[in-house]
Parts: C-alpha cells; sequence; structure tokens
C-alpha cells in the first residue's frame, strides 16, 4: 500500500483528516470579512499555546523565515549577538543573524548536550558594558533531541538585559513554553511541527521589549517586515501580503483539536510517547545521543547497534515497514537516525513504530529483545 506510511520524522509531521478537510476550502478574499474572522481566531489559539498576550504574527513561509524575521526585526549590522549552539538549529539561527551582518559570539556545548546554563551566566556577567545585545537560543534542538531549560536561561539574559530571541518551532505545543511568565522576548515557531498542519507558516510572537528594540533595529526587511504585519492586523485585520490560505484554514482546525485536547493533555501526551522510545531503545541495548536529563520529547536521537548502520536501519523499515524515521543533520548526518514523536501521534503510532525497529533490527542482524523492548514501551504508553 503505497499511500499508508508511519510518517515518524520531526516535520512535517503528520496532518489529521479534519486538517487536510480544512486546507482544501474555497479561497476568500483577504481583504473581506471572512479572513478578519479566520485571522483572529487563528491569534486566538495562538495566543494559548504561546502562552502569551503579546502580538503574534503569522506569516507566509517556513520555520527559517520567522526565525529570520526574529532576527532583522529587533536588531541592526553590527550588534554583538550571544548565539547558544547545542547542534543543527542554533547553528543556524547563529548564521542567520550573521549574515544580516550581527557580531556573532557562537558558545557551542557538545551535541547531546543542554546549554550549560552557568557558563551562559559567567559571560553575561563579564559583559558589564552591556555590548551583548541579544542573545539566541532553541528550545528544542530537533537534530539532536535535546530539550534546553528556557526558563533558566531566560532568568540570566533577564538578569543581564539582553533580548532573548528563541525558536521554539520543534517545541511549541508538544513541550511546555511561558512566552510571558519566562519573559521570552521573541518566539519563533512553524507550522508543521507540533501544531499538525502543512508546512507554509511561522509564526513570531514579539514582546513589549522586542517592540522597542524593532524601533531602533536596522537591519534590511522587507517581506518580513513585522512593524508593518503588526499595525495592518491591529488596524485592518489583515496581512500585507497574500496570507496562505490554505494552511490557515489547517490552523484553525488544528488549534481546535489542541484545544479540545488540551495543553496540558498534549504535553502529557509527549512526555509519555518519549518515554516509551527511550525505554524501548533501553530494553534494545541502543544508545541515546542526549543527556537522559534533557532528552526531548518531541524527537529521540539514536546510535544504530554496532555492525549496522543508519542507512541500513532507515531503508528496511522505510521498505518493509512503511516507517519513515529520519537520518541525523550536520556532523551527525551518517552517525544517528531519529524518531520524531511529536504531533498527531499516538500511543499506537509509536508502539507500531517501535515493533518495526525491533524487528527490523534483529532483520540487520542485532541482538534484539523485542518482547522485552514492546513490555519496557508499553508500561509507558499506557500506565496502569
Ligand atoms: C524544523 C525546525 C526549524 C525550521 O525548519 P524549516 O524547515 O525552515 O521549517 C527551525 N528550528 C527547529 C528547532 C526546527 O525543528
Amino acid at each position: 500500500m503505497e499511500e499508508k506510511q508511519l510518517l515518524m520524522i520531526p516535520g512535517p509531521t503528520p496532518v489529521p483528516p479534519a486538517v487536510l478537510r480544512a486546507c482544501s476550502k474555497p479561497m476568500i478574499n483577504h481583504r473581506g470579512p471572512e479572513f478578519s474572522k479566520l485571522q483572529d481566531e487563528c491569534n486566538r489559539g495562538l495566543a494559548a499555546c504561546f502562552k502569551t498576550q503579546s502580538d503574534i504574527l503569522t506569516l507566509p513561509c517556513c520555520g527559517t523565515g520567522a526565525l529570520e524575521a526574529a532576527i532583522v526585526n529587533v536588531l541592526s549590522p553590527g550588534d554583538k549577538v550571544l548565539a547558544l549552539v547545542i547542534g543543527s538549529f542554533g547553528d543556524r539561527f547563529a548564521q542567520i543573524a550573521k549574515a544580516f551582518g550581527a557580531d556573532v559570539e557562537r558558545m557551542d556545548f557538545e551535541w547531546g548536550q543542554a546549554v550549560d546554563v552557568a557558563q551562559v551566566a559567567a559571560r553575561l556577567q563579564q559583559d558589564s558594558a552591556k555590548d551583548i545585545k541579544a542573545v539566541l537560543v532553541t528550545h528544542n534542538e530537533t537534530s539532536t533531541g535535546v530539550t534546553n531549560d528556557i526558563e533558566a536561561v531566560s532568568k540570566v539574559v533577564r538578569a543581564h538585559g539582553a533580548l532573548l530571541l528563541v525558536d521554539s518551532v520543534s517545541g511549541l505545543v508538544a513541550l511546555d513554553l511561558h512566552t510571558d511568565e519566562w519573559g521570552l522576548d521573541v518566539v519563533a515557531a512553524a507550522s508543521q511541527k507540533a501544531f499538525m498542519v502543512p508546512p507554509g507558516l511561522g509564526f513570531v510572537a514579539m514582546s513589549e521589549r522586542a517592540w522597542k528594540a524593532n524601533a531602533q533595529a536596522k537591519m534590511p526587511r522587507f517581506y518580513f517586515d513585522l512593524l508593518k504585519a503588526k499595525k495592518i492586523q491591529d488596524e485592518k485585520k489583515q496581512t500585507p501580503w497574500t496570507p496562505s490560505l490554505p494552511q490557515m484554514y489547517g490552523l484553525a482546525e488544528g488549534l481546535r483539536m489542541i484545544e479540545q485536547e488540551g495543553l496540558e493533555n498534549c504535553f502529557a501526551r509527549h512526555r509519555r510517547l518519549g518515554g516509551a522510545v527511550r525505554a524501548a531503545c533501553k530494553a534494545m541495548g541502543l544508545r541515546l545521543l542526549a543527556d537522559p536529563k534533557y532528552a526531548s520529547n518531541a524527537v529521540t536521537s539514536i546510535f544504530p547497534p554496532e555492525g549496522v548502520t543508519n542507512k541500513q536501519v532507515r531503508s528496511l523499515l522505510l521498505n518493509k515497514y512503511g516507517v519513515v524515521l529520519a537520518g541525523g543533520q550536520g556532523k551527525l548526518a551518517d552517525e544517528i537516525f531519529r524518531i520524531g514523536h511529536l504531533g498527531y501521534v499516538c500511543e499506537t503510532d509509536v508502539f507500531s513504530a517501535l515493533a518495526a525497529l525491533a524487528a527490523g533490527l534483529r532483520e540487520l542482524g542485532a541482538k534484539v529483545d523485542t518482547a522485552a523492548a514492546l513490555d519496557a514501551a508499553h508500561a509507558e504508553l499506557w500506565p496502569s
């Protein structure tokens, strides 16, 4: 059955049938009253997910576009920026800042580890002249499967006074994030991860402090001019350019589903899924990349067993079982494979994927105790 696959990659994620149906609604006038209603509805749902009262702008772009919008709307060329890098996406955030002329100082941490907050605090304390204008951090590093403690990072950044820009593209909705309570200045996300919507929308939440910085920010911007987007959103309930209507229809439906499940239940489901993948991998004797203290509940990075390559695992699972796993990224491209377990993913999806993984590894010659792996997963997925 060619079409039926179990898509277990960290984005794009599976899209629920109701969202797909919503995406196929007829086009409307984006300068008409129905659009304003749609935009309002999406904004209400997004505010609940971001846990913020601030403005959220929805842009017709992918996650990288949202990251670019975050950078260019609050910074000027030559501004000193501290980029906290724990994997490929942290690296991308730093590269965008550099491309637009920021003076980027990188703080690199070993892949698989989270940001060492004490080290960040020490660096910021050294900066008594307050040269550092912004700190860039990834909430959930999708390339390694590590979740940073954003609340702790924010405490030390707030004490210094720099802006904190957060990439939560694969974090939001799967993992808890308190934009307002934690004092995050700019938070970027996208439609195709835990929001359960096809790719094509970027979201940027802007705090009061971010808007103050925006008034001074001189990096070039046109398509991603957030002040322009805010003005037309506030005054006319429209967008400056043609919005991605299909994805916005889908978003309204996805947000309704998230509200119906309840955000806290959604986080709990992701904790069960993450816990099951880790427990099963452990029972299969597989080594995980992430420091267990910071292991992500949205994605897991796994080293294949001795004598088996990551490519062999992924092609066998795809071709024989229709289970789609992701490879590694950046310097870990050939080293690890990743299981995405975020968004429209239920317990049985994860249970099936793990069963296929155990079977596949045995076929590739690895010594794997399938029953032990599935028992371990079962205990996490359906705790008695
Ligand atoms: C997916 C992702 C992005 C954005 O990727 P796009 O392909 O541009 O949508 C950015 N950051 C993280 C952490 C991601 O997981």
